[in-house]
């Protein structure tokens, strides 16, 4: 695939549906956050000053500037929180001021209640007199940038069309150095700003000439790299492994959350230039000297680690902030030592973190710094910042403030659970009840509309035929490359057939059921132990029963014998795994009636055939209560959290009271 060149997105119809300055600001902005290859999510910031009347009838500047939290492809106009112009450009004549009390003055001095935080690099936006400004971090700009001779390439590309700054870190004083840089320096021609080994800024009159001006800068930069041989970089296609590695990639998952010291998602991003970079012979050079941009490493942390030797990487991780810690004087907490990127000739590039949107920003993240770094190398050499300047990102003052926000996280934060039966009924809750605590779920179910139950990140789902072992098998593998393992199963698909007496029931059916209800969940949980013996938290697996194992009814020969039979193996299963952490537990259900298998009429037939009404029929218990399927889930969701850590082979009803059990 070659690189898509830039071009302008603006559209004159589009532009019309935006009315006003602030309006058009927003216009502009998400055209910019449109291209990836400009900014990524959550990257950059815009800004624009207008002049505006407050309510004691007083007319003063205000400048708008990007919040944090606002992603610009999405951003509105809430996401610019306002500020008093003058005020803030005021704030840069100080002699110091420490990033946490800048945060503190530009957020104190918003003019609207609720505004959200604005970037800081606001400081840097008021100074600059224009009234609309963009900043991004350009791919084809910071590959110019992070060579050895970067600075003189940029200016062979851009003349004295931008001012240059050289690196300083984000914040008070890179605002400080423009000021001191920017009036000295700019000309006539002047339409922008070179942030050395960061990105770009660029500025104009009204949101379109900013806009365009940014495209055109970055335009420039794209047509240098052509001529340098620089644009489309070339990659060998490693072989596709004839077999995902699942348990190995599992493995690497469990080092990596054991040093982290909390579990750990580890996805395999098949990014095909990733698997390419990955076998470069100079891995460890280019690799390992740092981020594209200090808005990146932000993101990913720290450098990639090269192989699958997580302790050697911790043990040097700890020495660079031993090292760089002293250096700063300051009292610092250090961030877990797990890479965020791991870079593996087999396995390619795997992205590492506590969320699914935090892998996916990493993957994002890290596919552009390939591409950058591909395209310095052709330049010249590839040269990132310093590793105190990588430090210095990594460990910013705003970013250890963070750490001391305690905010309760959710119960299974970095954590995978399966579900089988998961398309409908108590399956369909339980992957519910286990995305809402913060897991990753896979749903397995034979119904293809599995892949479509929840359209979110955190969840993928598998058609897959239960009673097929390799079919089985490909859906653990596929669940450990998408998250790196399995610490929850939830052993729910299971089917009902139609009520016979022993003495008539075909063999067919007393063989499907089992097949389905016991043989399934017996080949299940042995292609999951292994997975399972390496959760970070140790294994769980809860297992939905039946009121029918404790109180078998008749009629019903086949289910009650297979449930019966499934409650026997899950109790061997618990004496047998115990030694490696993994605990069971059952949970016997009766009477669920929000589930597929039960319509109004088939209930209302029921109730009459016991003369009762259909709310008495489903409330026919002794605590006289319904039971539904997000009942029976909760109560499975709990019974893997610490709740019930010390407890296994447990079974425990959830019927509202049956006599015949109690
Ligand atoms: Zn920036």
């Amino acid at each position: 695939m070659s690189p898509v060149p830039i071009r302008s997105l603006w559209s004159d119809e589009e532009a019309a549906r935006y009315q006003g300055d602030l309006a058009l600001r927003v216009y502009t902005s998400r055209l910019l956050g449109r291209d990836k290859s400009l900014v990524l999510h959550g990257g950059g910031n815009t800004s624009v000053k207008v002049r505006a009347r407050n309510l004691l009838g007083d007319e003063e500047d205000v400048i708008h500037v990007k919040g944090s939290g606002w992603d610009l492809e999405t951003i509105e106009e809430a996401g610019f929180p306002p500020l008093p112009l003058d005020y803030v450009k005021r704030l840069a004549t100080l002699p110091v001021l420490s990033d946490a009390q800048m945060s503190n003055e530009l957020l104190t001095h918003t003019l609207r209640a609720g505004a959200p935080a604005p970037s800081v690099e606001t400081i840097l936006h008021a100074l600059l007199p224009y009234k609309f400004v963009d900043h991004t971090h350009a791919d084809a700009f910071i590959a110019i940038s992070n060579t050895p001779d970067g600075s003189a390439r940029l200016r062979e590309v851009y003349g004295d069309s931008l001012v240059y700054i050289p690196y300083v870190m984000p914040g008070f004083d890179l605002a400080r150095s423009c000021a001191a840089i920017f009036p000295r320096e700019r000309t006539p021609r002047t339409i922008g700003m070179a942030l050395e080994h960061h990105g770009l800024f660029s500025f104009g009159d009204t949101a379109r000439e900013s806009y365009e001006r940014m495209i055109d800068l970055v335009r420039r930069a794209e047509d240098y790299l052509r001529r340098n041989g620089a644009w489309q970089i070339p990659f060998e296609t490693a072989p596709t492994p004839a077999a995902v590695p699942a348990l190995a990639l599992a493995t690497l998952r469990r080092e990596l959350s054991e040093v982290a010291g909390f579990p750990l998602l580890l996805a395999s991003t098949g990014d095909e230039r990733g698997r390419a970079f990955a076998r470069r012979t100079d891995l460890a050079r280019v690799a390992t000297q740092g981020p594209a941009t200090p808005d990146h490493s932000i993101r990913t942390k720290r450098v990639p680690m090269v192989g699958r030797d997580v302790k050697a990487y911790a043990a040097e991780y700890r020495r660079y902030f031993e090292e760089h810690a002293h250096r700063t004087g300051r009292k610092l907490t250090m961030l877990d030592a797990s890479p965020r990127v791991v870079l593996d000739p087999e396995f390619g590039l795997l992205a590492v973190g506590k969320t699914v949107a935090e892998t996916a920003i990493v993957a994002e993240v890290y596919a552009h710094t390939i591409e950058i770094i591909s395209r310095a190398e052709r330049l010249g050499g590839w040269a990132a910042l310093s590793s105190a300047d990588i430090f210095d990102v990594e460990y910013w003052e705003l970013e250890q403030a963070k750490l001391q926000v305690k905010g309760t996280k959710p119960l299974f934060q970095g954590e995978v659970a399966v579900v089988t039966g998961a398309a409908s009924g108590i399956g369909k809750a339980c992957v519910a009840s286990l995305l809402k605590r913060g897991a990753a779920v896979v749903g397995l179910d034979l119904n293809p509309s599995i892949t479509s139950t929840f359209k979110r990140r955190d969840y993928l789902g598998i058609v897959c035929d239960l009673t097929d072992e390799a079919s089985l098998r490909t859906a653990l593998a596929q669940a450990v490359t998408a998250f790196g393992g399995v610490d929850m199963l939830v052993l729910n698909a299971g089917i009902f057939p139609p009520g016979a007496p022993i003495a008539t029931l075909p063999t067919e059916n007393w063989r499907r059921v089992l097949g389905i209800n016991l043989d399934a969940s017996f080949v299940l949980l042995r292609e999951a132990h292994p997975f399972l013996k390496l959760a970070p938290k140790g294994g769980r697996v809860a297992v939905i029963g039946s009121k029918n194992v404790p109180a078998p009814g008749p009629g019903a020969a086949s289910y009650s014998a297979s449930k019966a039979a499934l409650n026997q193996l899950v109790r061997v299963a618990a004496l047998e795994w115990g030694k490696d952490g993994i605990r069971l537990n059952t949970i016997h259900p009766n009477a669920v009636f929000d589930t597929g298998l039960w319509t109004p009429e088939i209930i209302a037939q029921r109730a009459k055939s016991y003369g009762l009404s259909v709310e008495a029929y489903k409330t026919n218990n002794v605590l006289r209560t319904e039971i539904t399927s997000h009942d029976v889930a909760e109560l499975a969701a709990e019974l893997c959290g610490p709740l019930f850590a010390k407890t296994t082979a447990a079974q425990v009803p959830v019927d509202g009271g049956n006599d015949r059990v109690i």
